[in-house]
């Protein structure tokens, strides 16, 4: 009995060691899509931010692309639960259990939730050889094109296919997608004109459109944005899809088990990053909006995701947009 006792304090007094030299190597952030996307932009911001509030601990960005963003999340939900090997991700943490019949993992119960980063919205755009400039020739070019269109996402179960799927189901067409690892390379071909359309968000876009490399058509939030390179753009909704709203959020995740001194770290060293005036400054200029709300508390975040599969998986059953 008293072996037992002693082997019992001296594993607290590890955890409790452990939790209290974190971090003591680099962290690996997960990015469940290609490198130099928009998801790949906010982490590799966020792990520059995270350095000095985690004690100047190298930070480190892993891309595991494909499957729709379901690769690198499976991979993060297998891993050690140690807080070393780290999830960023989005939207899709709520749309993928509706949207695909068949994830390895469970959203709600193999993570952590340590809490959420941003806001982004999504913009509808097109190649620039398209000789539809705006988002009402857009629509006579659809009508004329019905067979012929295609669209560009990141893979069945990511946002790009979300809102894809949301736009094909609104407007009653259908279009050839293109599924990529991620939307850096859609971008590529989109600008190449080997894609027509595109729906990404503006972390991905501003810039390209700003700098006319592809055309800006519409924007997916309910009200117009304020970012100098999309505030011309119509909204959707304005332009007759009623009720069309995504906006892609971004949080981070530990594997289910991650001790909670640890969690609370990353926490703390969250909270830190999201007021770093760099961090915001890169994420604002192209159209995200920081959290610093208390959805950036894990219980809070994990409510809000909960919140987000209620809300989006009657809208992807009724317009009957799922895959395998
Ligand atoms: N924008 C992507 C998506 O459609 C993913 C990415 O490449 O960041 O989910």
């Amino acid at each position: 009995m008293k072996k037992l006792l002693v082997v019992v304090a001296a594993a607290g007094f590890a955890w409790a060691a452990h939790a209290q030299s974190y971090p003591s190597r680099p962290i690996t952030i997960v990015v469940p899509f290609a490198a130099g996307g928009p998801t790949d932009k906010s982490a590799r911001d966020l792990a520059e931010a995270l350095r000095k509030p985690l004690g100047g601990a190298t930070v480190l960005v892993d891309n595991a692309a494909g499957a729709g963003g379901s690769i690198g999340a499976n991979k993060v939900a297998k891993a050690a639960a140690d807080g070393y090997t780290l999830l960023f991700h989005h939207i899709g943490m709520a749309t993928m259990p509706t949207l695909v019949r068949n994830i390895p993992f469970k959203v709600e119960s193999d993570f952590e939730y340590l809490g959420m980063v941003s806001d982004v919205p999504m913009t509808l755009i097109g190649r620039p050889t398209m000789p539809a400039k705006t988002y009402k020739e857009l629509l006579t070019w659809i009508g004329q094109n019905k067979g012929k269109m295609n669209l560009g996402n990141a893979g069945v179960g990511s946002a790009s296919h979300l809102c894809g799927l949301l736009f094909q189901n609104a407007l009653q067409v259908d279009m050839t997608t293109v599924p990529y690892k991620g939307t850096a390379p859609a971008m590529t071909d989109l600008m190449g004109g080997q894609i027509d359309l595109l729906c990404d968000q503006t972390t991905n876009t501003s810039s390209q459109i700003e700098g006319k490399k592809v055309i800006g058509y519409a924007v997916t939030t309910s009200k117009p944005l304020t970012t100098p390179a999309l505030r011309d753009l119509p909204t959707l909704q304005d332009m007759g899809l009623k009720g069309f709203d995504v906006t892609v959020w971004q949080g981070l995740y530990a594997p289910k088990g991650t001790p909670t001194d640890v969690q609370a770290k990353i926490n703390a060293a969250l909270k830190l990053a999201l007021k770093d005036a760099d961090f915001v400054k890169k994420q604002e200029g192209l159209g995200a909006v920081v959290v610093t709300d208390k959805r950036v508390e894990p219980a809070e975040h994990k409510l809000f995701v909960q919140a987000e599969i209620a809300k989006w998986s009657p809208v992807i059953k009724a317009a009957g947009v799922y895959a395998d």
